[in-house]
């Protein structure tokens, strides 16, 4: 990238030295100079010179071979030897893209006593299982498990690399993108090779209202996160398929880390994890008062569901940011969702409008959640509830 002033449309006027953030720019002999090594590029010169002399150039070309790249990584997210879900659903993507590229599917897991994680992931449609193990990777740390996948990408060159959008995905791949200077599109909602050959990795932008393709065509590995349940679990493997396992060198000196886990507290869940669960109640600012989310929690269990919430309710303090359902929350896909005193915003509406069948309760006719609700109930979500809980209840042999 590079910033250039000029010198023939330039007149010395100020106006940027005023309007960079990095106080990078001044003024000598009616020229604006900059300061090169203190400019981040941010572009506020540029958009504020009314004589248009200021201008950004970004290179584009590629500064190494981008050939030497090939194969697809899924990043093996495990936690304890239980594999992420959503390992399975970037297993399906990650074969069809390898497929295209004609090229190879691996799956890359990180950790300590891998063996049953590798035999599992050894069932699946994946030409290698990569296993990175040493006891200092146990548990999971961003700075160390970075540095490792940084240096296995520089050594290996992967064309993709993919992880799931969860906690871990998303604070884990971001690091790697910055160490190895490329791009990264989080929470991609679809991927595909386009005909030039990249990744297309599609996300939702502006509250979901648009959905922007991304290409990362100068740097390599493309790098995405995935959101989990946008893409199918992919089958087991067909009888007789054998992937390599292959076990890495390990490398202790990447293995340094500014932090140190003193222990692990689990969340007690009294109701199912709402990501997997096939139903959903979720209460909103509508439900009033944190007591009555009891409302909720007892039509879930009589649904045998889990307890899901809107932000409004989650930043009351009612329910855990756990719970939180939508663009900053989790992206759920149940076979029923019940909405209760939830408006539906667009942000909430990117969290669940893909779920089977919706039932809203609202007292208003007019909220926007009745759009996307396959039913809709108008009235007091607090007067509601209670009746079908105990008719739910009364069906299902639910004392
Ligand atoms: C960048 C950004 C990210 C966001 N991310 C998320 C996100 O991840 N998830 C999310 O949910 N929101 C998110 N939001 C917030 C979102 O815009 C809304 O403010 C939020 O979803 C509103 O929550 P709500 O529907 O519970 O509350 P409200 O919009 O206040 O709606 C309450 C509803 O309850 C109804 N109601 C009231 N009393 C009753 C009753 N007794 N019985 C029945 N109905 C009743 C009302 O008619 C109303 O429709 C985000 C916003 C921004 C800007």
């Amino acid at each position: 990238m590079s910033i250039k002033v000029s010198p023939d449309k330039c007149n010395g006027c100020t106006l940027c030295v005023k309007a960079c953030p990095q106080g990078c720019i001044e003024v000598k002999d009616k020229l604006a100079t900059i300061e090169i090594d203190s400019c981040n590029f941010c572009g506020s010169c540029v958009s504020t010179c009314r004589f248009r002399a200021i201008s950004i150039e970004i290179e584009k070309q590629a500064k190494e071979d981008l050939s030497q790249y090939s194969g697809v990584w899924v990043y093996g997210e495990q936690w304890r030897g239980e594999i992420a879900p959503v390992v399975l659903e970037l297993i399906t993507a990650g074969r069809q893209l390898a497929d295209e590229r004609k090229s190879e599917l691996a799956v890359i897991v990180l950790g300590n006593n891998l063996d049953k994680v590798a035999q599992e992931l050894s069932e699946y449609p994946v030409d290698k299982v990569l296993i990175y193990e040493a006891p200092e990777l146990e548990s999971y740390d961003p700075e160390r498990y970075s540095r490792v996948l940084s240096d296995l990408c520089k050594e290996l060159k992967p064309e993709i690399v993919l992880a799931g959008a969860t906690t871990v995905g998303r604070s884990f791949l971001s690091r790697v993108a910055v160490q190895l200077y490329t791009g990264l599109t989080a929470d991609c909602t679809g991927l595909a090779i386009g005909e030039d050959g990249l990744l297309h990795q599609t996300r939702p932008a502006f509250g979901g209202n648009i959905m922007a393709e991304i290409v990362c065509p100068y740097t390599r590995p493309q790098m995405a996160t995935v959101r989990h349940k946008v893409i199918p679990t992919s089958p087991k493997a067909k009888n007789g398929h054998k992937p390599e396992i292959v076990r890495l060198n390990v490398k202790p000196k990447l293995f340094g880390s500014r932090s140190q886990i003193l222990e692990f507290i689990e969340q007690m869940e009294n109701t199912v994890n709402i990501v997997d669960a096939d139903v959903i109640v979720s209460g909103g600012r509508g439900i009033q008062d944190p007591a009555n989310f009891a409302l909720i929690e007892e039509l879930a269990r009589a649904l045998g569901g889990a307890v899901g919430a809107s932000r409004a309710a989650v930043d009351a303090g009612w329910i855990p940011y756990s719970h939180q359902v939508g663009q900053t929350g989790k992206t759920v896909c149940p076979k029923l969702y019940v909405a209760c005193g939830i408006s539906g915003a667009v942000q909430h509406l990117a969290g669940m409008s893909s779920s089977d069948t919706i039932i809203a309760i609202n007292k208003d006719p007019n909220a926007p959640i009745f759009q996307v609700a396959d039913f809709g109930i108008v009235g007091d979500a607090l007067e509601i509830i209670p009746m079908l809980t105990k008719k739910i209840a009364a069906m299902r042999g639910q004392s």
